[in-house]
């Protein structure tokens, strides 16, 4: 499994086929922040980087990844109920990067994707204002993963929305798609009406489907009770791991095959 950042799988894959003190001299450029006006859209980066006196303008080109490719990525990510809970409520595990690897979707640039180019004159690639456009590009996908995807073709409210179609799918099954009303059409009758055929059996709870996602908030308990009268302890800190731990257990039995939940 994963345990890499997105920044490390991103730097790794570059430098498996870059000069290593170009590599080198444009981490140094991305410390002194002279990389300005990055600009991430789909199979597209360009940026401005100061050097001296001059401002040179660096562009990235990426292939996107196809349709049927996306499609393949997503119905994976729809099997995993942990993932794509998370991904709904917005976050982005690292551990996502395994399910690009078994859908085979590339989501990291192999040599002959990237194309680079530079104003400045130095034939050497990367020169090392694109090497700092490499180091600030890992920056921001630390900070927002889902622009790795943009890059690739998919921004994420995209890719969510496809998530989401695929798990509603992949949750109810074909009867609901058929009739997805018709669960909840259920009419109580009068108790007086009913003394006949109160113990009786009902509608089947095989047909009642359950959508279960995160809040949209994380840990909308904790926030709503606001600061514990307790002084000396931070109980919302203390309290926080413990809810994340339950909710993610929840969820993982919730989408558990049947001989797997407790
Ligand atoms: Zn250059």
């Amino acid at each position: 499994m994963t345990t890499t950042s997105w920044s490390t799988a991103w730097l790794d894959a570059l430098a498996s086929f870059s000069h290593p003190g170009r590599m080198r001299r444009g981490q140094q450029f991305a410390d002194r922040r002279s990389i300005r006006n990055v600009e991430i859209k789909p199979g597209e980066v360009a940026a401005n980087v100061k050097d001296g006196g001059q401002t040179f303008r660096v562009r990235l080109q990426i292939p996107l990844l196809d349709d049927a490719t996306w499609s393949r990525v997503v119905a994976q990510l729809a099997t995993r109920a942990l993932y794509s809970a998370r991904l709904l409520g917005g976050e982005l595990p690292p551990e996502v990067m395994d399910v690009f690897a078994e859908a085979e979707a590339p989501l990291f640039p192999e040599a002959a994707e990237l194309q680079a180019t530079c104003s400045c004159p130095d034939w050497e690639a990367p020169c090392k204002h694109t090497a700092g456009v490499y180091y600030a590009l890992a920056d921001r996908f630390d900070e927002d993963p889902f622009l790795l995807f943009l890059l690739r073709g998919r921004s994420k409210e995209q890719l969510l929305d496809m998530l989401r179609q695929q798990r509603q799918m992949t949750m109810a099954g074909e009867n609901v798609e058929a009739a997805p009303e018709q669960q909840w059409q259920i009419t109580v009758p009068r108790l007086a009406d009913s003394l006949d055929t109160f113990w009786d059996i009902g509608p089947s709870l095989e047909d009642v489907v359950f959508h279960l996602i995160p809040p949209p908030t994380p840990l909308p308990q904790l926030k709503r009770l606001g600061p514990s009268p307790f002084d000396q302890v931070n109980l919302i800190e203390l309290l926080t791991p413990i809810y994340e731990a339950v909710t993610d257990q929840a969820l993982t039995w919730a989408f558990a095959a049947p001989d797997q939940q407790p």
